[in-house]
């Protein structure tokens, strides 16, 4: 099957002072239609600029050097900007963590909704109003007609996350990208709001990259997830059996680390150690500094992609033919 969204070898760079940060370094996944696929890592390890590449709204000190992010098999880099917008809210629309910043305050909701309508279809004015109203109610806002005529500043965290949600479907997008959706709410919205997307999800088929670093929100909604640490993916497998048996070091510390597992709002545990620098060329493995299990292979040798079971992938030594068997003994006792 065709993947609906294809990166491969992703370089994003961000241009500051002497040395260039290599931000997203070398980075592949996959997105099949109608699933929810979640990018889990802590923050600075390169998910929101995989966001922003696959939009092409970088900030200026960014650039992509290198690598593919194709939607259906197109290029999307290989676009000329006029075609890229046309993709951007169309077929690929992007929600924030924080609805306020993307909300223009001084205009009512309809009049938001109308814009990004507008933008994507021609449609009559009473087919408008139609369809701003059926896009609030398909978000869950009570009392749309009346709620439509409001302005921003009268919308709660939650609600206003709705209405951005309802934007960014107003396009009718085949791939919703979340950045953080629920971080800034509490956790009775966040809960909210992830019951609302997964509904959207199973009534659209449309596909999510979720993006967090939130366990718990991974659980609830996620089919798919890919773990990232320091600019690239070291693990992706079904959720199933990623919560099961998470396998890279760097994913069994985050679970180990939790009171309780898929616990909501826990945000990712504190792993002693710094992250690496990611200025530098990495000679060995990225987490090999913070890495009980480390040896001097990890720190010579880049670990190449192993597929454990179908489907479960992980970069890491300990998955190699000569070591596997031992750790996974071990693993098994603990
Ligand atoms: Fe640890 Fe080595 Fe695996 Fe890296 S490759 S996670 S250092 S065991
Ligand atoms: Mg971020």
């Amino acid at each position: 099957m065709m993947p609906l969204l294809e990166i491969a070898k992703l370089k994003t760079v961000l241009n500051t002072g002497s040395a260039p940060i290599h931000a997203v370094d070398g980075l592949e996944l996959k997105i099949f239609k109608g699933e929810t696929f979640a990018l889990l890592g802590e923050s600075g390890c390169g998910k929101s600029m995989t966001a922003l590449s696959i939009m092409r709204l970088l900030p200026e000190i960014a650039e992509i050097i290198e690598g593919h992010i194709k939607l259906d098999g197109n290029d999307l880099l290989l676009l000329p900007e006029t075609d890229m917008r046309k993709v951007r809210g169309k077929r690929i629309s992007m929600i924030f963590q924080e609805p306020m910043l993307s909300l223009n305050p001084v205009m009512t909701i309809a009049s938001q909704i109308k814009e990004v309508l507008k933008q994507h279809f021609i449609l009559h004015h009473t087919h408008l109003h139609k369809r701003i109203l059926e896009l609030l109610q398909q978000v869950g806002i009570p009392d749309a007609p009346r709620r439509m005529t409001e302005f921003p500043f009268q919308f709660s965290g939650g609600m206003k996350q709705r209405v951005m949600i309802a934007m960014a479907l107003a396009g009718e997008p085949e791939l919703l990208i979340a950045d953080e959706p629920t971080t800034a709410l509490d956790v009775t919205i966040q809960a909210q709001v992830l019951d609302l997307m997964r509904d959207l999800q199973q009534r659209t088929h449309m596909a999510i990259l979720l993006i967090t670093h939130d366990l718990g929100v991974v659980a609830e909604i996620a089919h798919r997830i890919a773990v990232m640490y320091a600019g690239e993916i070291i693990e992706t497998a079904t959720c199933k059996d990623f919560f099961q048996q998470p396998a890279h070091p760097y994913s069994q510390k985050l679970f180990a680390a939790l009171p309780e597992r898929a616990k909501r709002n826990q945000g990712l545990a504190v792993i002693s150690g710094n992250v690496p620098l990611l200025s530098q060329a990495f000679q060995g493995c990225r987490f090999a500094e913070r890495c009980d299990h480390a040896w001097e292979l990890c720190r010579q040798t880049v670990p190449e992609w192993i597929e454990i079971t179908p489907g479960h992938r992980v970069k890491c030594h300990l998955f190699s033919k000569e070591k596997r068997s031992e750790y996974q003994v071990n693993r098994t006792e603990k």
